[in-house]
């Protein structure tokens, strides 16, 4: 796995105007000692060797770059292919960032970890990190989520994880964080915080990018096998951004591969409604970095709301406010009611359920793709299987 040497971001941490280290005093050297550190693994071909093993043996990596030949036709436009992130061992790509993270975390000296969840996927992919390497492992997850979750938190349970219930505010992924954080200020000398997406204080929003860029860069080798050339169109959809960015920065480079993330639009663009940080938001600083949020005028977070929790968050990661705001990614978003019929859509045409996050950037593809000629090639990120969402879905869709 080829590691980047990229612009962004700079010594401080910002993608242009965004990111930076927006933490209490005493997370500032640790955070700066992790970014040493991450520099040093970066260049040691002895941790790319141990990492690039358990990325193929463990994780399930290179996963595939699928034709969806019945999908392609139903839609009439655009040739798409699907970028298997669901294939991956717990379901989605969030195991990228977490096994990464963990081999940092080992490197570093430390023997426990902290991680925040939401819906649970990333707790699940970090607990199973922590089992993979023996390690002590703490879950923040919101009193809400936890009940809404349930089998996200026996997984992670058996597998060795405490799961410490966050009930504050709204007990949900942004409390949880909190929790983490605070957990972290008073156990930082011997505890990681394996954070989630590509959010956070510097370096996180750049160390999980670049544990995700294999989507990317797989996804590119891949379609130059298969096609001979490399895709008009990039489409993921846009939680946090991780999943996103992994497969876009690899492009970034190259000025004729468009990208599109898709961001929650829940019941439509009214307040408190929806997660789309493009739609509506506001500059701001939320949970150590400067981005685009939804606030009030008086800058309180405000409400979300998504059919898929994976994407239900009031922050976008700092780099892909840098995007939007160069032009280089365009972004959109669905609504539950578009994310509903592409998960419905996606597992009648090519038997693939897709996870309700994923089936974000799917309504995204429905909508591009017939504006498209039959010799332009769409690649969509299909970032986690749906499984954990069959039982909420056939609940909207069947009544
Ligand atoms: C968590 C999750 C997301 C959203 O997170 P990003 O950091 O934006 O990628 C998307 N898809 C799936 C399957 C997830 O589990």
């Amino acid at each position: 796995m080829a590691f980047p040497s990229t612009q962004f971001p700079d010594a401080t941490g910002h993608f242009g105007r965004f990111g930076g280290m927006f933490v209490p005093e005493t997370l500032m050297a640790p955070l700066q000692e992790l970014a040493a550190a991450y520099e040093q693994v970066k260049a040691d071909p002895a941790f790319r060797r141990e990492l690039d093993a358990l990325l193929s043996d463990y994780v399930g990596r290179p996963t595939p770059l699928y034709f969806a030949e019945r999908w392609t036709k139903a839609l009439g436009g655009a040739r798409i292919y699907l970028k298997r992130e669901d294939l991956l061992h717990t379901g989605a790509h969030k195991i990228n960032n977490a096994i990464g993270q963990i081999l940092l975390a080992k490197r570093l000296g430390k023997t426990r970890i902290i991680a925040e969840t939401g819906a649970g996927q990333h707790g699940v992919a970090t607990a199973t990190v922590c089992a993979r390497f023996g390690m002590e492992c703490v879950v923040y997850m919101g009193q809400v989520d936890m009940e809404r979750q349930a089998l996200n938190v026996a997984r992670m349970r058996l597998m060795g994880a405490e799961v410490r219930a966050v009930t504050a505010g709204q007990a949900t992924l942004k409390e949880a964080v909190n929790e983490a954080m605070r957990d972290w200020v008073a156990s930082v000398d011997h505890t990681h915080y394996i954070l989630g997406s590509a959010l956070g204080s510097h370096p996180f929003p750049m160390i999980v990018r670049d544990f995700h860029r294999v989507i990317g860069l797989e996804a590119r080798r891949q379609i130059l096998e298969k096609e001979g050339r490399l895709p008009d169109l990039l489409v993921a959809c846009v939680g946090g951004g991780s999943n996103a960015i992994g497969l876009f920065h690899p492009f970034l480079g190259d000025p004729d591969v468009r990208m599109l993330g898709i961001e929650a639009g829940g019941d439509g663009i009214i307040p408190e409604r929806h997660a789309a940080r493009f739609q509506g938001g506001k500059l701001g600083v939320l949970q150590g970095t400067k981005t685009w949020l939804l606030a009030n005028d008086d800058g309180q977070i405000q409400l979300t709301h998504s059919v898929s929790a994976g994407l239900d968050y009031a922050a976008v990661g700092p780099e892909h406010a840098f995007l939007q705001e160069s032009g280089r990614v365009q972004y959109n978003f669905a609504t539950d009611a578009e994310a509903l019929a592409a998960f419905k859509q996606l597992a009648h045409t090519e038997g693939i359920i897709p996870a309700l996050e994923s089936a974000h950037a799917m309504a995204g593809v429905i909508k591009v793709a017939p504006t498209l000629s039959s010799d332009q090639i769409i690649i969509a990120n299909l970032s986690g299987r749906g499984d954990k969402d069959v039982e909420q879905a056939a609940k909207y869709l069947l009544g």
